[in-house]
C-alpha cells in the first residue's frame, strides 16, 4: 500500500504491501495455507516456502503485521505467549543472568525458576520502578533485563528508557512483555527495547478464541537468531489460529480504545466507593507511575486491580457479579474479573505473593465492551450485596 500512516487503527487493516489480503485473486482476507510441505519447482534451489515449521504463508503474513505495528525488524508467531516468551529466553547461554520484574506474569515467573535454572541461567527479581535497585542488580554476566510494564496485577509502572540506558551501558539486551498496552498505546523498540513480546492470546486476538504468541526484534541480527530458534524449538502457531489473530488485530483499535476508556470510568467509581481500599490503574493521576506511563504510552488500558478489604467480602463480591465472567485472561470482548491469587499468580508462593501486593482481597478487571454503565450499576449491586455480607460478619 502507497499510503503510509503513523496510526495504528490503519495499519491494523492494512497492514501489508498490498491492500488484497491476497494479492493473487484480490481477497481481502489473508488465505490459510493448510499445507505443512511446499513442491520445489526448481530442482537447484527451494523455494520460499518448504515446510511450515519453517515457514507458512499465513503465519508470515500475521509475522509481518506485528512487525510492521511494533516497528521492527522481524516478528514471530508462537504457539502461546508462554512460548515466545520461553524462546526469546533461549537467546541467553549458560552462566548468564537475567534481570525480571519482581511482578511478572506467574507462568514467566515459573519459567525463570523451574526451567531456566536447569541450564544454569541465573536470576534477580527486582523491583523495576526502581532504577537504582535495577542498576544494583547487575552483574558481570548479566544480559537481559525484561520488563513487564504496566505490570500483572498490581499495574506498576517501569521507566523504559531509563531502563534501557542501564541496560545499554551494561552491554545487556531488554526484553519487554507488552501484552497490557498492545503496540496501540506503547511502542517499546521506539524507546530503545530490542525484542517484544505479546500474549496475544489477550488484546491483539480478542475474543477468547485462542492461545497464540508473538515476537518482535528491533534488529536485523537478533531477528535471524530468534528465527533460528523458533525453527529449531518449534513452538510455531498454526496457520487456522494465524487467520484468527490476523482477524482480531483488524479490530484492535476500535476494542481496545473503547475498552480503555470505559476502564477509566470505572477506575473513578471505584476510587470513591468506601468498600474499595486501593485501586490499581495507571491512568488515575493518583497512581505512583501515572506520570512516567504518560511519558511513554498513547492510552491507560483496559485492565485495572482494585482491592477489597478481605476474603469474605472478595468472595461475596464474585458471587455477585453478573456481567463479567469470573476467569483467568484478560482483553477480550466480554469483561473478566480474575482472582489473581488462585488464577494467574497460583504458581507462586503466598508469601511471594504477598510480597508483590497480591493479597486475598486483590482483584483483576479486565474491561471489555459491555456498555460501560452496565459494568459499574453491576459492580454498584455487588459492593452492596458484598457489604451487607461483610457487617454481617462482624455482627456475628
Ligand atoms: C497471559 C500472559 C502471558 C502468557 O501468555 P499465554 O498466551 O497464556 O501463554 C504472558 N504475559 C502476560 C502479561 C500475560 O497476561
Amino acid at each position: 500500500m502507497a499510503f503510509k500512516s503513523e496510526h495504528v487503527e490503519t495499519n491494523c487493516i492494512h497492514p501489508l504491501a498490498s491492500k488484497a489480503g491476497d494479492p493473487k485473486t484480490g481477497a481481502v482476507n489473508v488465505p490459510i495455507y493448510l499445507s505443512s510441505t511446499y513442491h520445489q519447482e526448481s530442482f537447484d534451489e527451494l523455494g520460499d516456502f518448504d515446510y511450515s515449521r519453517s515457514g507458512n504463508p499465513t503465519r508470515l503474513a500475521l509475522e509481518q503485521t506485528i512487525a510492521k505495528l511494533e516497528g521492527g525488524e522481524r516478528g514471530f508467531a508462537f504457539a502461546s505467549g508462554m512460548s515466545a516468551i520461553a524462546s526469546a529466553f533461549m537467546l541467553v547461554s549458560a552462566g548468564d543472568h537475567v534481570i525480571i520484574s519482581r511482578d511478572v506474569y506467574g507462568g514467566t515467573y515459573r519459567f525463570i525458576t523451574g526451567i531456566l535454572t536447569k541450564f544454569n541461567i541465573g536470576y534477580s527479581f527486582v523491583d523495576m520502578t526502581n532504577l537504582s535497585e535495577i542498576a544494583a542488580a547487575i552483574q558481570p554476566n548479566t544480559n537481559v533485563i525484561y520488563i513487564e510494564t504496566p505490570s500483572n496485577p498490581c499495574l506498576n509502572i517501569t521507566d523504559i528508557e531509563g531502563v534501557v540506558k542501564l541496560a545499554k551501558e551494561n552491554n545487556c539486551l531488554t526484553f519487554l512483555d507488552n501484552t497490557f498496552m498492545t503496540p496501540l498505546y506503547q511502542r517499546p523498540l521506539r524507546l530503545g527495547v530490542d525484542v517484544v513480546l505479546h500474549s496475544a492470546t489477550k488484546f491483539l486476538s480478542g475474543h477468547s478464541d485462542i492461545i497464540a504468541g508473538l515476537a518482535v526484534t528491533k534488529s536485523t541480527d537478533l531477528g535471524e537468531k530468534l528465527a533460528f530458534v523458533q525453527n529449531t524449538f518449534g513452538a510455531i502457531l498454526g496457520a487456522e489460529d494465524s487467520y484468527r489473530l490476523l482477524q482480531g488485530i483488524k479490530t484492535l483499535g476500535a476494542r481496545v480504545n473503547q475498552s480503555s476508556a470505559a476502564a477509566e470510568k470505572i477506575a473513578c467509581y471505584l476510587q470513591e466507593h468506601p468498600l474499595i481500599e486501593e485501586v490499581f490503574y495507571p491512568g488515575l493521576n493518583t497512581h505512583p507511575g501515572h506520570s512516567v506511563h504518560l511519558r511513554q504510552t498513547k492510552g491507560h488500558g483496559a485492565v485495572l486491580s482494585f482491592r477489597l478489604p478481605n476474603r469474605a467480602l472478595t468472595k461475596a463480591f464474585v458471587e455477585n457479579i453478573e456481567v463479567p465472567v469470573f476467569a483467568v485472561s484478560l482483553g477480550a470482548v466480554e469483561s473478566i474479573l480474575s482472582y489473581p491469587a488462585t488464577m494467574s499468580h497460583a504458581a507462586m508462593p503466598k508469601e511471594e505473593r504477598e510480597k508483590r501486593g497480591i493479597t486475598d482481597g486483590l482483584l483483576r478487571l479486565s474491561v471489555g465492551l459491555e456498555h460501560v454503565d452496565d459494568l459499574i450499576a453491576d459492580m454498584d449491586q455487588a459492593l452492596t450485596t458484598a457489604a451487607v455480607v461483610g457487617s454481617q460478619a462482624i455482627v456475628k
